[in-house]
């Protein structure tokens, strides 16, 4: 089929909670992404934040061939080898002592919600119910976490939401301080906000929120579902900071392309989720675990987290520079191959989007204003170059 008849059947047959673009993708490769005519993209946002080596990288592929042709699933009655090799390598690289695996960043916040919840019921603390989160912030779809997101456009509707959730501003310590109570459960933050913007808070706030945690006796949780797994040139964005929450959800970038969440503890925190206490069916699943550890081991070694580090650096400089000249972006931000470019009011972002995907190169929204780059971290200086002067060219045409 090419994107025509794609897109015709998928408004057909889908429900329609996407606003997606008339695009269809068919094959990737690296950063290269074609659509159903033949059509060849240079991809700058790799599935928001997904695929951080690329397309099929080959030694993702070459383990989820191997693992397809062994075993695809067992339940978790059993133990799984590739789920505990990858549990031990995300603790030998993370604060973490413990793993739970799941199936999306959704599930993964969720877990760390009940968590804590628990946590603090099994230390005497039966009032220490509320999660505290940011304005602006995402934490996925379900109802504990779209109560938790500090956006009401993915509320509206669905009330009655679940109680025990508050919102404070983002990176205001003041507002996080007088909000802790004897009711506070966790802290639940994005270290970076990427839908809310591509948020970068200022240095030393993370590691008060920490300090202040650890006075008032409430967990420290980091939604690192979009800015882990190697996306801000460190494995985890909150070692920018030197700061170790008490519990981290991750899920986008851990498998590669294959779908897994995952929560990790410390040992301490981790000794409320006991036996039927929680679980998946497919959470950690030998398929999953198998591709997510050919993942992880790339990320870690060879080099990718340097690359990505030193191209982060060289792509905000160069939209930096491409600021300074265009009176139509009027802020660049984030770390390492996560950037926003913040466009003057009038300038859709997803108008960008558009005249960036007529000249071949994909790229994202964070909210009405904001570009989003998150290309893979295996990106090239030539790519880059191509992309600035794609976006040069449509910034001008506004
Ligand atoms: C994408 C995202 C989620 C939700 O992940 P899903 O896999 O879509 O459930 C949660 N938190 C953050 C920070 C995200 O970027």
């Amino acid at each position: 089929m090419g994107n025509r008849e794609i897109i015709d059947q998928g408004d057909r047959y889908l429900l329609p909670t996407y606003a997606r673009y008339p695009l269809a993708l068919v094959r990737g490769q690296g950063m290269r992404v074609w659509d159903a005519d033949g059509r060849q993209y240079l991809d700058f946002l790799a599935g928001i934040a997904v695929c951080n080596l690329g397309h099929c990288h080959p030694r993702v592929v070459e383990a989820i061939r191997d693992q397809a042709g062994r075993l695809l699933h067992v339940s978790n009655l059993y133990y799984i080898e590739p789920q505990g090799e990858l549990a031990q390598l995300l603790v030998e690289h993370t604060f973490a002592n413990k793993v739970f695996f799941c199936n999306s960043g959704a599930e993964a916040n969720e877990g760390a919600i009940k968590l804590a919840r628990k946590f603090q019921k099994d230390r005497g603390e039966p009032r220490r119910v509320e999660i505290l989160s940011a304005a602006q912030s995402f934490h996925g779809r379900t109802l504990a976490t779209l109560t938790a997101t500090g956006q009401d456009k993915v509320k509206v509707g669905f009330d009655p939401l679940p109680a025990g959730f508050r919102h404070v501003a983002y990176d205001d310590l003041g507002a996080l301080e007088a909000a802790v109570g004897p009711e506070t459960a966790a802290i639940l933050l994005e270290p970076i906000q990427g839908e809310g913007g591509v948020r970068v808070p200022s240095p030393g706030y993370l590691r008060a929120v920490r300090e202040l945690c650890d006075a008032r006796g409430a967990l420290l949780v980091f939604d690192e579902v979009q800015v882990g797994m190697g996306r801000t040139g460190t494995f985890l964005a909150c070692e920018h900071e030197g700061v170790a929450p008490d519990l981290c959800t991750l899920a986008k970038g851990l498998g590669g392309g294959v779908p897994i969440g995952a929560l990790l503890t410390t040992e301490v925190a981790g000794r409320s989720f006991g036996p039927g206490s929680h679980g998946s069916t497919f959470g950690g699943n030998p398929l999953a675990t198998a591709a997510a550890l050919a993942t992880v081991r790339t990320i870690v070694g060879e080099g990718t987290l340097e690359h990505c580090r030193a191209m982060g650096a060289y792509f905000a400089d160069a939209l930096r520079s491409l600021a300074a000249s265009c009176p139509s972006v009027t802020g660049v931000r984030g770390r390492g191959l996560l950037l926003g470019v913040e466009l003057r009011t009038g300038v859709l972002a997803r108008d960008v989007v558009q005249g960036l995907m007529a000249r071949g190169f994909l790229a994202g929204t964070a909210g009405d204003q904001v570009l989003r780059f998150a290309p893979p971290l295996i990106v090239e200086k030539e790519e880059i170059g191509a992309l600035l002067v794609a976006l040069d060219d449509v910034l001008q045409g506004l």
